[in-house]
């Protein structure tokens, strides 16, 4: 189906077109990749790395994953305002004083200090009924997040033994598992199996354990514990160009606009602020209404390219807040209206790939896919259909859609 040639009821042509079949498959995927017992978190911060966390949470949930992790409190709330049920890990540190609203919204928090043990605590204490869970996260040498090895028995045995809290992960992060050839991963996990067996020595009965994120399954490191904490893979992007993925897998996230101007350039002709690019000989350029506001980062200035008919057509100049200007390949007789991809899908649009945008941005996979901004409309396949649209403050898309459940923070 060419969604470009569908009525879209006053939602801007530019869009994100997310594919909910491709997350359910791959999710599957990592079920496959990973031992029977092992549980899989699917990772669904940073509004399920710009897909739509509710969305990607109910997709992944239903293909199989044990529970959801996020970074911040309000992504918390958000998924629990959209009707989830599931077990919800706060992977991020917070403040103490977050603490409180966090076990309201029943997320499982993460602690790694005194302090906000002690916070944890106090709201649990509050919290009536089931005890409430607690992750104690590690830092085997990622220095950000975590408590030192030799202080984990002690919290772990505050956590084990307070009757109010339920001590129901302990985990660490690896630095450099999209790194096949940096040893530093087998010393991280070696650390954390030392650290374990400290705290179960110190009287505490084995907790679940997890490690592993995506470059961590598509090596089959740390697979073997209690849960692996599905991200990057799950959207079906690479966690580097060193880590591929099982050809099974595929991105969730294209990104599509139309032409809205065919722009004759006649030699010297410049286009674009700041006149970086000019016109050599005779050529076409093609309007595409996407800038940096959308996320189409500044960055991508005379170096982006997007898939006309098939063809790679390189951004001329300077990219603005809300357009770009791009070549017209030879040969091509381009139309207003004509479908232009920006980013992922079939290789045959001509677009970049996810890895390739990465490149073109001088960043990571990772931030590509949150780069695209809300003003960008998200639209939700299954089964090929489109079964809902998130527009930023798109009233009239919003009322076209008005049976499509509503996602917006
Ligand atoms: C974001 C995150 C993940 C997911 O990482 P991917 O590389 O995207 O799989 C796993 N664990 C923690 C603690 C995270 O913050």
């Amino acid at each position: 189906m060419i969604l470009s040639d569908l009525d879209y009821k006053g939602l801007r042509p530019t869009r994100a077109v997310i594919d909910l079949d491709a997350i359910a498959d791959n999710m599957r995927t990592l079920l496959a990749m990973t031992p029977a017992r092992t549980q899989v978190m699917a990772v669904v911060k940073a509004d399920g790395y710009g897909h739509g966390a509710p969305w990607v949470a109910r997709t992944a949930l239903e293909a199989g994953a044990s529970s959801l992790g996020i970074a911040t409190v309000s992504e918390g709330q958000i998924l629990r305002r959209s009707g989830v049920t599931a077990p919800i890990v706060l992977l991020g540190s917070i403040l103490p004083e977050e603490a409180e609203t966090a076990c309201h919204d029943t997320l499982q928090v993460t602690v790694a200090d005194e302090s906000l043990l002690e916070a944890v605590q106090r709201a649990a204490r509050k919290a009536t009924g089931t005890p409430v869970s607690v992750h104690l996260k590690i830092d085997t040498g990622l220095r950000r997040f975590g408590t030192m090895p030799d202080c984990a028995p002690a919290l772990a045995t505050r956590i084990a033994s307070d009757p109010n809290l339920r001590l129901a992960g302990v985990f660490t992060h690896l630095a450099s598992a999209d790194e096949p050839d940096d040893p530093f991963t087998f010393e991280q996990l070696a650390l954390f199996d030392r650290t374990v067996k400290a705290i179960v020595a110190a009287g505490v009965s084995p907790p679940p354990l997890h490690a592993a994120n995506s470059a961590g399954i598509l090596r089959g490191l740390g697979t073997s514990y209690t849960i692996v904490r599905a991200g990057i893979a799950l959207y079906g992007v690479p966690p580097s160009a060193d880590v591929p993925l099982p050809q099974t897998m595929r991105p969730a996230m294209r990104i599509e606009s139309r032409v809205t101007r065919v722009i004759p350039l006649a030699p010297g002709d410049s286009t674009g602020y700041n006149r970086t690019f000019r016109a050599h000989e005779a050529m076409v350029g093609a309007l595409v209404p996407i800038g940096y506001a959308d996320g189409y980062r500044r960055e991508l200035s005379s170096r982006g390219w997007v898939g006309l008919s098939g063809q790679r057509a390189h951004v001329l100049g300077r990219v603005s807040m809300d357009q770009i200007v791009v070549e017209v390949p030879r040969g091509i007789g381009l139309k207003v209206g004509d479908p232009v991809h920006i980013l992922g899908g079939n290789i045959a649009d001509g677009a970049p790939s996810i890895l390739e945008m990465a490149e073109q941005m001088r960043t990571n996979p990772y931030e590509v896919l949150v780069c695209f901004s809300r003003r960008v409309p998200r639209i939700y396949l299954r089964n090929g259909e489109v079964v809902a649209v998130s527009a930023q403050a798109d009233s009239a898309a919003m009322n076209a859609w008005a049976e499509a459940p509503e996602i917006q923070p």
